[in-house]
């Protein structure tokens, strides 16, 4: 993947979400892996805007061993995600191991990160004591699931209706009536569906 392309699917409405649909194409076999290197993950956590450009541009330089695995427990931390959510979209109760293993790398993200003197609003924020670490983008994916899990409201995130896509979104819209991934994607091809099967 060129630095310049963007394959993502970014109808998710928050980064962890979007973070979840980059195996994209889930119910196929084999899905589409857009997380398959580490510079696809620091591509991914800058234009999901979790990591500044100024931090994403050296991390695309390592060439440190170490990243292809930050990449692979990315994608692990990722399917972990998609398990919770999987569950809560059926009905069923959340995996605890699966939860274990997002709070171990939350805990982890937390601890990369350090107090420093902020300009706005507060007097302190929060910065990566380390931005260039090669774990920076992965930690950054942690605390966008942190967000989406104790933040979001649980019946705002969705998955699309359509039996042949496995996207998740928050659905924000006022009467929470949000069908589809993208009307342009799915919605369309669904009403195209339903109605040739009506008129059969
Ligand atoms: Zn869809």
């Amino acid at each position: 993947m060129s630095d310049h392309a963007d394959p993502f699917e970014w109808s998710g409405g928050h980064p962890a979400l979007d973070f979840v649909n980059t195996l994209d194409e889930r119910p196929f076999d084999p899905p589409i892996e857009n997380l398959a290197t580490y510079r696809d993950l620091v591509r991914f956590a800058e234009l999901a805007k979790l990591i500044e450009p100024s931090v994403a541009a050296p991390l695309r330089k390592l060439s440190d061993p170490a990243c292809s695995r930050v990449a692979k427990r990315a994608r692990k931390l990722r399917e972990h995600l998609h398990d919770v959510l999987a569950a809560a979209h059926a009905g069923q109760p959340l995996p605890q191991t699966d939860l274990n293993a997002i709070g171990a790398a939350i805990q982890v993200a937390h601890a990369a990160r350090a107090l420093v003197v902020s300009h706005s609003p507060g007097l302190a924020g929060h910065s990566w004591s380390r931005p260039v670490a090669p774990d920076t983008p992965l930690h950054a994916c942690a605390l966008s699931i942190e967000h989406l899990l104790v933040a979001v409201e649980r019946k705002r995130i969705r998955k699309c209706w359509a039996s042949d896509c496995d996207v998740y979104y928050v659905d924000t819209s006022k009467g929470q009536h949000r069908q589809w991934c993208s009307m342009k994607a799915c919605g369309n091809r669904e009403k195209q569906r339903r109605w040739r099967a009506g008129s059969q």
